[in-house]
């Protein structure tokens, strides 16, 4: 088993600067829930980098709450310093902690050959891509009533389904490895009528683009109540021969691995024997209960 999404810091907790010693304990508690390797996946919005190449991205949203409650979001995360975090990632690395290096990729539309010139500058492992955002509106931010409001105001199908063309655009932009829990758009619990739809877009974008997709323990957290993807869409994944990764999605040590046995227990009943890892971005097919090999 792998957890390939894991971050340092809580939303909303001022950024420290992560230490190795962090990283160890993660890889104790992973080791512990038989995961064998974790990659660091912390947000490209929590870094000062990102802020001098996107600030501003969310100005042609409509809605001025929207617009608003983004900027807000955006000053309380945009400061950790992301060579730091970089070096921190492969010193724990160097030090032969079973640690890959990544990150977790917003689409930013109209902008993604700007981030990936960002991120090419970074000997990164893996890129989680993500769609947390349609336009400005934070549709998965639970704690933010600005945000769930928007759930009464909009249809619900058309949310989706502008989910599913925003992850197509994220995938067709090359710029991420792993699709991270396909479905969030699931996240506050609200489900479309017909969601195969959805589904067979979001399989779609991983099949043209060549992304794995995430299963992920995260879902069970959050009132969507199941993991990331759902069963209909993981057996449509895997039937489409879509690689996976494992991951818990954890913001902090408690989390590292949740759910581990459970998403195992899944892999199991659709017979899914190898997970996808990565090196320097390169795809390593590893076997869901063997170690995996260091470089
Ligand atoms: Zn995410
Ligand atoms: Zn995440």
């Amino acid at each position: 088993m792998l957890d390939y999404h894991l971050h340092l810091w809580p939303h909303g907790q001022r950024d420290t600067a992560p230490t190795v010693e962090e990283l160890a304990a993660y890889c104790e508690r992973a080791e512990a829930a038989g995961v064998r390797e974790i990659a660091l996946t912390e947000h490209l919005f929590r870094f000062v980098q990102a802020d001098r190449l996107l600030r501003g991205f969310w100005d042609d949203e409509p809605d001025p709450s929207l617009r608003a409650s983004m900027a807000h979001y955006w000053d309380d995360h945009a400061r950790a310093d992301l060579d730091a975090y970089v070096s921190c990632v492969l010193a724990a690395k160097d030090a032969g902690l079973p640690v890959v290096l990544g990150l977790e990729v917003d689409y930013y539309r109209g902008r993604m050959d700007d981030v990936a010139a960002l991120l090419a500058g970074y000997p990164f492992d893996v890129l989680l891509g993500s769609v947390h955002w349609l336009g400005a509106w934070r549709f998965d931010d639970i704690g933010d009533p600005v945000s769930m409001a928007q759930w009464s105001a909009r249809d619900v199908d058309a949310a989706w389904g502008e989910y599913a063309a925003a992850i197509g655009e994220l995938a067709g932009s090359g710029t991420c490895d792993v699709l991270a829990h396909p479905d969030l758009v699931k996240a506050a619990g609200h489900r479309a009528r017909a969601p195969e739809e959805c589904w067979a877009r979001l399989v779609e974008a991983a099949l043209s683009s060549g992304m794995a997709a995430e299963l992920s323990s995260a879902g069970w957290r959050k009132p969507a109540a199941e993991q990331y993807p759902a069963a209909g869409l993981l057996e449509r994944l895997v039937a489409a021969g879509v690689p996976l990764t494992t991951a818990s999605d954890a913001h902090g040590l408690p989390d590292v691995a949740d759910r581990s046995a459970e998403l195992h227990r899944l892999l199991d009943g659709l017979e899914v024997r190898t997970l996808r890892a990565f090196r320097a971005r390169r795809a390593v097919d590893v076997p869901v209960d063997a170690p995996v090999a260091r470089p």
